[in-house]
């Protein structure tokens, strides 16, 4: 039954894209999705003599409905114009606004941020500068469906850079971290995806655009601009994401010397609730429920799927009590004799995962919905794992023994921040790892049948 329900979906879905989804160019864009472009433009005005009526014409040929803007001139001696200012008129009289980074020339100089909707508050976070560097900032600002941010962080020191990313998760996350409004921060991060400024802004977001070369504009060689979104309880989707280099009505070598990027998500206007059939899963089990195993095609579809979110909502019904209660009753029944277990295991696609806290006085269970990882230090040591849904194999697989794991409190619904060590860290790593699709095989050094 659950191919049959698949297969027609996924026509549709290609259908639709093969048709362009309601959208002309080269680039085209999901009928209802919001596209955002990061665009490093260079202080405008550097190959041409007014390069703004041109960067705006080829910014509505990419049909953008948000645009990041870094390095831009404001009333200073190079450029006298606000230049955000004068592009968001260009773009048919959007709304901007401007951070200033520091004074630059009798006037200033920044990141800027234009978008066709209603500015509800807008917020410049001040990021110190590096040794030898520039002052840089943060262009933070609200409209009534989304948050989008606008950064430049250091070019010459990473480690700058990093305190910058630190900053810029401190203030957005204090503001945002638990919001439903979808937060996306776009930037010249001036490093590349393995670095380690992009490490610590992965700790509070996750790189949503496609982690293309952007620089420099003819040929480009090195992948630094991006767009994150915040890991808060927004729901978004990726519909796409790209460089774009041709247009008609203008030309990227000469615009600037970074290409833009650009994201296209859509915003789910409310949260997902539990569907019929998850509340009649549930309902429909025993106290102990059935495990998946890879050894059934159908339970390894539900086994390889991404998990999505509990809404607040759920959290509160009775459904979710009864499965935290049937799930802590199959891990911990001698037929399983689990230490943890993760809810695709039972056939739900949801984020929760039951932990036993060796960490703790008496070593009981915890149900941890919402789970992610924040954080993983130190080495990674290998140690011998089994997986309810992989039954008759062990395996060795190396996995951090320090990190810090962010999970809902189901009782205060508040997000909450732990640090775990040892045996524990483990195993919340392994079923957190279920969540995302992922099996403890993917990562094992080495995997044999167990005897006993
Ligand atoms: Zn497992």
């Amino acid at each position: 039954m659950k191919r049959i329900a698949i297969f027609p979906f996924l026509l549709v879905c290609l259908a639709f894209l093969a048709a362009g989804c309601g959208s002309d160019g080269a680039y085209p864009k999901k009928k209802g999705s919001l596209r955002i472009v990061q665009y490093n433009i260079g202080a405008f005005s550097k190959e041409i003599e007014n390069s703004i009526p041109m960067v705006a014409a080829m910014m509505k040929e990419l049909h953008a409905d948000a645009i990041s803007l870094n390095e831009l001139d404001s009333c200073n001696a190079r450029h006298t114009n606000n230049q955000v200012a004068d592009f968001a008129a260009e773009m048919g009289g959007w709304n901007h606004r401007f951070s200033r980074a520091m004074p630059y020339r009798e006037g200033a100089y920044g990141v800027g941020v234009a978008v066709p909707d209603e500015v509800l508050s807008h917020l410049t976070v001040a990021l110190p500068k590096g040794s030898g560097s520039e002052p840089r900032a943060c262009c933070v600002v609200e409209t009534p469906r989304y948050v989008l941010a606008s950064t430049h962080l250091d070019f010459r020191s990473e480690e700058a850079a990093v305190l910058q990313a630190k900053i810029i998760n401190d203030a957005v996350g204090t503001l945002y971290g638990n919001s439903e409004k979808p937060v996306f921060l776009a930037g010249d991060m001036n490093f590349p995806p393995d670095s380690k400024v992009l490490a610590e802004l992965r700790k509070d977001w996750t790189v949503l655009s496609v982690q293309e070369n952007s620089y420099p504009s003819d040929g480009a060689k090195t992948c630094i601009d991006y767009i994150l979104g915040l890991n808060n309880k927004a729901r978004i989707k990726v519909v796409g994401s790209g460089v774009p280099v041709d247009f008609e009505d203008g030309d990227v070598a000469i615009a600037s010397d970074h290409l833009p990027v650009y994201l296209d998500v859509e915003i789910r206007k409310t949260p997902f609730h539990l569907s019929r059939s998850e509340k009649s899963l549930v309902a429909a089990s025993d106290s102990l429920m059935a495990v998946m195993t890879v050894s059934d095609p159908e339970d390894s579809l539900i086994l390889r799927r991404k998990s999505i979110d509990f809404s607040d909502k759920d959290l509160r019904s009775k459904e979710f009590k009864d499965l935290a209660a049937k799930m802590l009753f199959t891990v911990q029944d001698p037929s399983q004799d689990g230490v943890g277990i993760a809810a695709p295991q039972v056939g739900l696609n949801r984020r929760v995962v039951c932990v036993q806290r060796f960490d703790r006085p008496g070593e009981p269970f915890g149900v941890y919905p919402n789970a992610r990882l924040d954080s993983l230090f130190g080495e990674k040591v290998s140690g011998r794992e089994g997986c309810l849904s992989i039954p008759g194999w062990a395996g060795s697989v190396p996995r951090y023994q320090n990190i810090i794991v962010s999970y809902t409190d189901p009782k205060t619904l508040e997000r909450v921040k732990e640090r775990v060590e040892g045996f524990t860290a483990v195993i919340f790593q392994h079923e957190i790892d279920h969540l995302d699709g992922i099996l403890y095989t993917d990562r094992a050094d080495s995997i044999w049948v167990e005897t006993r």
